[in-house]
Formats: structure tokens, C-alpha cells, sequence
């Protein structure tokens, strides 16, 4: 069995390599011309690296990122609001938590890399079904037959759009920058995620290397995202904790890049014959869990293994019992949390501070439980 993925992002990347791992050769259609990091770090919870474990990855990851023990939300002036101490997960799957730069990452993925045929500058614009499968057409003019295929493209995904026309891209009204910089944290901060909550806005801020920073800050917009300016960030931020402005005005301006926050309604299907999606394609969700990235992780390995065991057909439909009740629970909690996080009337902020203060450490373990228990490892 040949497979083609649509997408070299961390989905598509972890997928290649979990069914070379099975013995299943694949090929990968990237848009992109040459692979660019985002300038952004990113998470990679228990379950993902559970998985990475699983994969030979483990290691490197870790020695290439940084360990993460606790998980906090505090007020704008890094007051402790709730803690999710990680160490206890750690001992229970054997695997830290670490953040890490993308660009890293994509490295590390691209280099695991052995047998798969990886295609740049292929940006898919159609997917017709034909007697043998389905025809792929590329912008480039290239047309290429495949027999089965994974949608790994994202968002936006045209697999997706192709297949299930009526999904629902939700914008949450936030507007996202994220940035690397160099900056030496207090040693207080160095195994921690800080993300401080103000009045429809935060900041979120994790080292990613030695004195290396990653940080994301986030603002509601009513009608439009131009309502802010990347120029401005330090003004709008200037009422947090100073280690916020410090490492805002230690940031380059081209090591900051700008997102609008949306998600993917959840659907009821990610397949359809020999064709099926993963990752963001299927189940794009608002970052505010921090998970979307250790989702399609988790993916990648449970198709492999699906793929492995089954014909395509009846792989995809296993995939989607196992993953799709998981993967939208997430979405649903990531929105929830995202709507709390920007309250803005006063009262309500206040009452919200003092819940999430107020709740036992078991109710956020059994959150965290759920997320990062994996089936059948
Ligand atoms: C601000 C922010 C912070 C986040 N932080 C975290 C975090 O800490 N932890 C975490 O787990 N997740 C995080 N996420 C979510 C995470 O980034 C995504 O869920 C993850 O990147 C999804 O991976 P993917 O491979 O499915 O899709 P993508 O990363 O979107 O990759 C899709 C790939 O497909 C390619 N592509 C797209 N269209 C086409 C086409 N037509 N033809 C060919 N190729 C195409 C793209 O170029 C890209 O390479 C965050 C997201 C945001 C916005």
C-alpha cells in the first residue's frame, strides 16, 4: 500500500514517519517551496511525546528543548491563579513535557525522514475521484494519481474542502502574535508555562532553549483584527507585570508573527473511501489548550497503526471511532477556555479569578488526565 500525504506540517511530518515505521512508503505534497520555521515555539504535551517516545524521538526532542514541569495561569501581574503540576503525569507515562522551537522540530521530524518521496512546491488546488482513485491536481500543472490519500493541509485545508464542503471555519475575534527572542528568564520561570490573564487579552511566555524565549500574546477585536498593531503590542500589554514588556522589547519585530484565532466546527466525519484527514484539516482547534499540534501527534500515530492492521478503507473508519470523540472534546474545552480567559466586564473577571483559584488540584489533574491518556500505546 502506497500513501500520499497532503502536507508537511507536524501532522503530516509525525504521519510519514510512524508508517515508514510500519513498513508503508509514502509520498508528501507540501505546498511550501522550501520548509520555513514559524518563528513561534510550541508545546509538546505527555501525549504527544508519549508518542514521540513510541517513535525514537524522545531524545532528541528533549535534548533540543526544554523541560516543562508546571502549567500556570496567573493575573497580569504573574499573581498564581491555578497550577497544573506536570510531574505527576511525568511519572506516570514516563515521558516531560517540552517546549521547543518549531523550526526545531520540523528539523528533527524532516531528518527521521528515510524512505518517503517528500514533494515541495506542490500546492494541491483539487482532488477528483476517477476509476483508479483520485486525480491530484497541483498549482504547478502537475497532475498526479494517488490511490489513497491523507488530507494533512491544515486549516484551510482544499483535501478537506473538496471532500466535505459545508465545514465551518469559526473566528474567535483574537488576534495572536507570537515571537522568539533571546532573553534570559529568572531561573524561577525557567521550567514553567506562565499565561497571565487581563481584561480580554494575555500573555503567555515559556523558555524554549537556553536563553531562548517563546511568547504569545493575545487581544480581542471586535470587528477586525486591524484594529491592533504589532508595533504597538508593548502599549497594550504596559499594565502586566514588567517581564512581559522586557521580553516584548527584546523581540525583533520580523521574529513576530501575526494569526487570527479560528477553529474548525466540529463535523461528525474526517473519511470518506480512501480518503481521510488528520490533524487541523480534520480538527483545527483555538490554541488556548494547547494542543492542537500533540492532537495531530496522537494522530499520526493511531492511523499508522490503523493502517497497519486494516485495509484503508476500514482504517479510517477505526481511526475516526478512536480519535474523533478526543480530539472534539479538546475543541470544545479549547473554545470554553478561550471565551473565559478574554472576559471583559469586571465582576465577572473577578468571579472567574476566584474559581479558577478555588478549584482542587484533582479537578485540573482529571482534565489534564483525560488529554494526555493515550489507547492502546
Ligand atoms: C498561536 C498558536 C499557538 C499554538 N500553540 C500550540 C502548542 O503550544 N501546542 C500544540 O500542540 N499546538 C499548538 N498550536 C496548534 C498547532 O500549531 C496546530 O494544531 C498544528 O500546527 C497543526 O498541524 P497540522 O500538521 O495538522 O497543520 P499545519 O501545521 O497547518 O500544516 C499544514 C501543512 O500543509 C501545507 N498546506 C496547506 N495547504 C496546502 C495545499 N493546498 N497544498 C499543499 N500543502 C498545503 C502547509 O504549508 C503546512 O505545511 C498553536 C496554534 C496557534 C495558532
Amino acid at each position: 500500500m502506497d500513501i500520499d500525504i497532503i502536507g508537511a506540517g507536524i501532522g503530516g511530518l509525525t504521519t510519514a514517519i510512524a508508517l515508514e515505521q510500519k513498513g508503508i512508503k509514502t509520498r508528501i505534497f507540501e505546498q511550501a517551496d522550501k520548509i520555513k520555521p514559524v518563528g513561534a515555539g510550541v508545546i509538546l504535551a505527555n501525549n504527544a511525546m508519549q508518542v514521540y517516545e513510541n517513535l525514537g524521538l524522545r531524545k532528541i526532542i528533549e535534548e533540543n528543548g526544554n523541560h516543562i514541569s508546571s502549567m500556570n495561569i496567573t493575573k497580569a501581574n504573574l499573581n498564581l491563579m491555578s497550577k497544573v503540576d506536570l510531574s505527576f503525569f511525568e511519572k506516570k507515562h514516563k515521558v516531560r513535557n517540552i517546549a521547543i522551537h518549531r523550526g526545531t522540530l520540523q528539523q528533527i521530524l524532516m531528518n527521521e525522514l528515510k524512505s518517503t518521496d517528500l514533494n515541495l512546491n506542490h500546492h494541491i488546488t483539487s482532488v477528483e475521484p476517477n476509476d483508479n482513485g483520485y486525480a491530484l491536481m497541483f498549482e504547478n500543472g502537475e497532475q498526479i494519481q494517488s490511490s489513497t490519500l491523507i488530507g494533512a493541509d491544515g486549516l484551510n485545508s482544499v483535501v478537506r474542502q473538496n471532500l466535505f464542503p459545508n465545514s465551518v471555519i469559526r473566528n474567535a475575534k483574537q488576534i495572536c502574535w507570537r515571537g522568539v527572542t533571546d532573553f534570559k528568564l529568572p531561573i524561577k520561570y525557567k521550567n514553567e508555562l506562565n499565561e497571565a490573564w487581563g481584561k480580554k487579552d494575555r500573555f503567555g511566555f515559556v523558555q524554549i532553549a537556553e536563553n531562548k524565549v517563546y511568547w504569545y500574546a493575545l487581544k480581542s477585536f471586535k470587528k477586525d483584527k486591524d484594529e491592533f498593531l504589532v508595533n504597538d503590542i508593548e502599549t497594550y500589554f504596559s499594565n502586566y507585570h514588567p517581564i512581559v514588556n522586557e521580553i516584548i522589547d527584546s523581540t525583533k519585530e520580523e521574529q513576530i508573527n501575526t494569526v487570527e484565532i479560528s477553529d474548525l466546527k466540529p463535523t461528525n466525519i474526517w473519511h470518506k473511501e480512501n480518503v481521510c484527514l488528520i490533524g487541523d484539516a480534520a480538527h483545527a482547534m483555538t490554541p488556548n489548550l494547547g494542543q492542537g499540534a500533540c492532537q495531530a501527534i496522537e494522530d499520526a500515530y493511531i492511523l499508522s497503526m490503523c493502517l497497519h492492521k486494516y485495509d484503508e478503507n476500514i482504517a479510517f473508519k477505526e481511526f475516526q471511532k478512536l480519535r474523533l470523540p478526543k480530539a472534539h472534546q479538546v475543541v470544545k474545552a479549547s473554545w470554553i477556555l478561550g471565551e473565559l480567559a478574554h472576559l471583559s466586564n469586571p465582576i465577572l473577571i473577578g468571579i472567574r479569578n476566584q474559581l479558577i483559584r478555588l478549584a482542587p488540584s484533582s479537578l485540573n489533574r482529571k482534565q489534564s488526565e483525560q488529554i494526555f491518556q493515550i489507547p492502546n500505546l
